[in-house]
């Protein structure tokens, strides 16, 4: 496609929350031009043929439900089914395997999970009950916190409501839930132990370890929301999303330009008037520039120095989490889980069975070292979307949580390599063992393997520093009001008419495209 020129908008990195920007800002008659580093669109949310031919993985996201969920896909949802995109729904959707040979697992069936937390604790299936009695009421003030603009009047409206129709004690509980620890809220609600780790294990998949405070709301939300609503995949790959959004973009009169990497922003007189692209070319925009990038690349965007010392400070100051190592594989034939036949209709098994286990991995992902025992999150898209791989065969996604970017050395004390092209496939080598030992065979079943270290991830999205997936620690003195910063949550920066989008604003990460699309209504309107 080539360049207009002409643009009213451009934006930096053509991940999700810059589709959705785009899309937005198209439809109320902007001319956006997005620019992509990489080869292809979509940031984290991409599909490929990365083993063998004929087997589509995800080469990061899979689980679409928080876009299917979105404020975002409530508009636009219709026009981008009729632009390709579908979604596999799933209905049994994460478990865990213990190594007592046990399993606990979440699915959509009525009575089904209860009737799995009760052959642990009868007394867990009762608060089972009562979590899901209370989850409307619940929901609709923590969907409304996540939905919505993080500005106090946006937020403080939305606590005066609560305090007004649901009294001071139940808004402090919610308060209370929001800044609990994983830990704290699961051993107030249940007794075992199991029943514990299974739902503690969400909280890897950010970087709240049991112990983290305001880590409690991830296992919560989606242990309730997967109970109530089940989950979705992309049919046929993520990638079905992205696609229906560079379509979307395109026919609304947008362009969407891959392998062009933003060098610059340019500015005059304290505005931000176009970028300089890493080819030395450079295009104006004449309302915004919008960057999807993490606080660190947005500094290199601006040589170092917006113009303003204290925000410059506390874009330095942004921490990023853990890294994460994938495993691509294209098998034979599921895992045959010993704990049970049933694992192989799950989308997710986690193999994280213990709070202590997760704290303690994450403990020694922060201090470098390669975790002796990682939470392994074991995808099994093609339980559900068999279109994935070709007849009778299936690909497993494999996130190891969580991972040094830097390894100082390993805690196992057996890998002495702290190179991540030579670790990694050793150290896939220790993740796949732990599968083998809940699934034998699983091995003998592999034709393709694809290993991606945390250094793979960020070579390919510069967002994802050493690795991590979030694009910044979700940690309460990053998140909300200030994600990234205070008095930066809805991707204002000093410099006029640049603004910062993605998963290092509020409300972060995730597929729900969230900060893209609260951003193009504030430029565009509703
Ligand atoms: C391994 C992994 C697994 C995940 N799994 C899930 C999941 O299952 N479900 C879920 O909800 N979330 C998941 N997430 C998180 C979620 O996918 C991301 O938070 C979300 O997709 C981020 O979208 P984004 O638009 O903010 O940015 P990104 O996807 O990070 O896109 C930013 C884009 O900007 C480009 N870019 C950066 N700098 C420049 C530059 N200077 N010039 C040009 N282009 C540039 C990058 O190349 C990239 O394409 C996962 C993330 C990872 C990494």
């Amino acid at each position: 496609m080539a360049l207009s020129h002409r643009y009213d908008a451009i934006i930096v990195g053509a991940g999700l929350n810059s589709l959705a920007c785009a899309v937005h800002l198209c439809a109320k008659g902007w001319r956006v031009g997005v620019f992509e580093q990489a080869a292809t669109a979509g940031g984290a949310v991409k599909t490929a043929e990365l083993t063998a031919p004929g087997f589509r993985h995800d080469w990061a996201a899979m689980n679409l439900s928080l876009f299917a969920g979105s404020a975002f896909f409530k508009l636009y949802g219709d026009d981008l089914v009729t632009r390709g995109l579908e979604f596999a729904p799933v209905s049994h959707c994460f478990a865990s395997v213990f190594d007592d040979g046990r399993w606990m697992g979440v699915s959509t069936g009525p009575g089904e999970t209860r009737a799995r937390i009760a052959a642990f604790s009868d007394a867990d299936a009762r608060a089972w009950d009562r979590l899901n009695a209370d989850f409307p009421g619940t929901a609709e003030y923590v969907f409304a916190l996540l939905g919505n603009s993080m500005q106090m009047h946006v937020q403080g409206r939305l606590l005066a409501k609560a305090l007004l129709r649901k009294g001071f004690s139940w808004t402090a509980d919610l308060v209370r839930l929001l800044v609990s620890s994983p830990r704290k809220w699961l051993s107030e609600t249940f007794e075992s132990d199991q029943v514990r780790a299974t739902m503690a294990a969400w909280g890897m998949h950010l970087d709240f370890a049991p112990d983290m405070a305001g880590g409690a709301v991830f296992p919560y939300l989606e242990a309730m929301a997967n109970q109530n609503f089940g989950m979705v995949i992309g049919k046929g790959g993520a990638d079905t999303l992205t696609r229906a959004l560079v379509a979307r973009v395109e026919a609304t009169g947008g362009e969407v330009h891959c392998g062009k990497r933003v060098a610059r922003v340019l500015r005059a007189g304290g505005k931000a008037t176009g970028i300089a692209l890493e080819d030395g070319s450079e295009i104006t925009a004449g309302r915004a520039v919008i960057a999807n990038v993490a606080p660190g690349g947005l500094m290199t965007l601006l040589d170092g120095q917006s113009g303003d010392a204290v925000f410059d400070t506390k874009m330095a100051r942004f921490t990023h989490a853990p890294g994460t190592m994938m495993i691509h594989l294209a098998l034979d034939g599921l895992p045959d889980w010993t704990a049970s036949e049933e694992l192989k209709k799950f989308a997710y098994v986690h193999i994280a069975p213990s709070l202590d286990q997760m704290a303690r991995t994450y403990q020694q992902a922060v201090a470098g070292q390669l975790p002796d025992e990682p939470v392994l999150v074991v995808g099994q898209p093609t339980a559900i979307d068999p279109s994935r791989a070709p007849n009778g065969k299936h690909v497993l996604w494999v996130q190891v949580r969580m991972v040094p970017g830097e390894i100082r050395g390993d805690a196992a004390g057996i890998i002495t390599d702290t190179g991540w092209p030579t670790v990694k496939e050793i150290y896939a080598d220790r993740a796949l063992d732990m599968i083998e030992r809940h699934a034998p065979g699983l091995k003998a079943k592999i034709i393709g393997r694809t290993v991606v270290s945390p250094l793979d991830l960020e070579a390919d999205n510069p967002n994802l520093v050493g690795g991590d997936q979030i694009a910044g620690s979700h940690h309460l003195s990053q998140n909300f009001l200030f994600r990234p910063a205070l008095g930066h949550a809805t991707g204002k920066t000093p410099v006029d008419r640049l603004h910062l989008t993605g998963a290092s604003v509020w409300p972060g990460a995730g597929t729900g495209a969230g900060a893209g699309f609260m951003l193009a209504q504030k430029l565009g309107g509703k």
